[in-house]
């Protein structure tokens, strides 16, 4: 049998496989109708969105995205880091376990997966949001964060809140909604520290 650090990092291995699968696929995808998107949101335990919804959230979030609408993709990425923190808890409990001697580092590894997986869904949806968008250069993409950084500075605080911190869409006004309906981002998440 490998050894238990040896076992976190194969599953940590594991968890990049599946999350490059979900961007590509996403990435594939059309907006609207997509069979193949939809059996691959239903083999991990997800229900697509009927293609009528998805091209009304599509109008209303960012332009002119290509791929899988990023509501969707958070989901899909959400299911797979759940997932692996379900694999992950008979790895910890081997650890605390009786009889344990840690080999290679076995704690260090898990404490790496864990912190992965806290960040994944959002840096991940950070890195499809840029990818979906077509025809951008990375320093126009530069440019732009720097100009929205500055605007957004200045601006007062409810005029910030309208808008997702993550995608950019447009939060409708006097709405109650705590998460984003295009990306799906959290409204009122506080920022890991
Ligand atoms: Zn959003």
């Amino acid at each position: 049998m490998r050894g238990l650090a040896d076992r976190v990092k194969d599953q940590g291995e594991r968890l990049q496989t599946r999350v490059r699968e979900v961007v590509g696929k996403a990435l594939q995808s059309r907006v609207g109708e997509d069979p193949s998107w939809d059996g691959f949101l239903v083999g991990l335990g997800l229900k697509p969105l009927a293609a009528a919804r998805r091209l009304e959230l599509s109008s209303q979030g960012v332009p002119n995205l290509k791929g899988a609408l990023p509501i969707e993709v958070r989901k899909a990425l959400d299911a797979i880091r759940r997932q692996s923190e379900r694999d992950l808890e008979p790895l910890v409990e081997e650890l605390t376990g009786p009889g344990t001697d840690d080999d290679g580092d076995a704690e260090g590894c898990i404490d790496r997966l864990r912190r992965d997986l806290a960040e994944l869904v959002d840096r991940e949806m950070q890195e499809y949001l840029v990818k979906c968008r077509p025809k951008v250069t990375l320093s126009s993409i530069f440019a732009n964060a720097q100009m929205t950084s500055v605007r957004l500075g200045d601006a007062a605080p409810d005029v910030k809140a309208r808008k997702c911190t993550c995608c950019g869409a447009a939060r409708p006004e006097g709405t109650d909604l705590r998460s984003c309906a295009f990306c799906g981002n959290d409204f009122f998440a506080v920022a890991a520290v």
